[in-house]
């Protein structure tokens, strides 16, 4: 398991990686840009030289890249349709640049249309954007919501179908927000809820597809369907049913990844520290 969380790249993207260190960070999430804009600006060559020096002499890896936020490859709306297009494979690119290891993207919105319409749209988004494209090294990760409004992703049986439909499942992954899958009624709190969630992941997507987890305690209770974080151990999965996530056994391999709130600069140090204090030592894990 290798530790991380979501950073700042204010000042440039080589930015971020200064900050991971100082966070204790093993691992690094960032979005490659504005998270609320459409418009970006092509990376600096030198700064993207530094990036990447940097995360080697940090030893931060892997990188993951979070999509910005407008982004939805299942819009209804045809203007906006186009722009999450090429937006998405410009963010893409940008993830491959930034030598990510995966690019994390919410399943779209189907805004009033169905279900059915949504999963349809977005599984021929992702066909029609990655079919021709060439071998990246990124992963691309559809990650799961918490199922506010008309979110499609908010269960593991729609992420299935979206992935078996788009005809390239294969460069599909799964990335595994805890506070998503709780609100959206998943219950890992519990020794039997994650222990069922873990199965149904397994069953329908697969294990060895989820490679990242985005490892949040909620500020809401859970079937809310309300996207809130909250520190580790301070919301309603509280402390034993983090560490019993941190420690199951199938996600030992996983990147965790955490997108808890920043109320004060040492609040990721404190974040990262507590799941550090949950890692199981070498020899439980091979016993495992
Ligand atoms: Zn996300
Ligand atoms: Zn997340």
């Amino acid at each position: 398991m290798r530790i991380g969380a979501h950073i700042s790249i204010a000042g440039g993207v080589s930015k971020s990686v200064g900050r991971a260190k100082a966070a204790g960070c093993e691992a690094v999430q960032i979005f490659s840009g504005n998270p609320r804009g459409w418009k970006v600006k092509p990376f600096d060559p030198e700064e993207l030289k530094m990036f990447h020096l940097l995360c080697q002499q940090e030893d931060i890896r892997p990188v993951i890249v979070h999509a910005p936020y407008l982004i939805n490859l299942s819009a209804p709306d045809e203007t906006i349709y186009r722009k999450s297009m090429i937006a998405f494979r410009n963010e893409l690119e940008r993830a491959d640049q930034l030598g990510a290891d995966g690019f994390v993207i919410h399943v779209g919105h189907h805004l009033g249309e169905g279900k059915e319409a949504g999963i349809r749209k977005m599984a021929e988004s992702l066909r029609e954007s990655i079919e021709n494209i060439p071998e990246l090294k990124t992963r691309i990760l559809l990650e799961n919501t918490a199922g506010e409004g008309t979110s499609l992703g908010h269960r593991f049986e729609y992420i299935a179908e979206i992935m078996e439909r788009s005809g390239v499942g294969e460069k599909l992954y799964l990335c595994f927000d805890t506070c998503h899958g709780y609100a959206a009624g998943y219950d890992i709190a519990t020794v039997r809820g994650l222990d069922e969630t873990m199965e149904e992941i397994d069953r329908l997507i697969g294990l060895d597809r989820l490679r990242v987890v985005h490892f949040n305690d909620t500020k809401f209770g859970l079937s809310t369907r309300r996207d809130r974080h909250e520190h580790i151990g301070q919301g309603k999965m509280g402390l034993a049913g983090m560490r019993r996530i941190a420690r199951y056994p199938a996600l030992q391999d996983k990147t965790f990844i955490l997108e808890t709130p920043k109320d004060t600069p040492e609040s990721d140090l404190r974040n990262i520290a507590l799941l550090k204090s949950f890692r199981l030592p070498e020899k439980d894990i091979t016993e495992l």
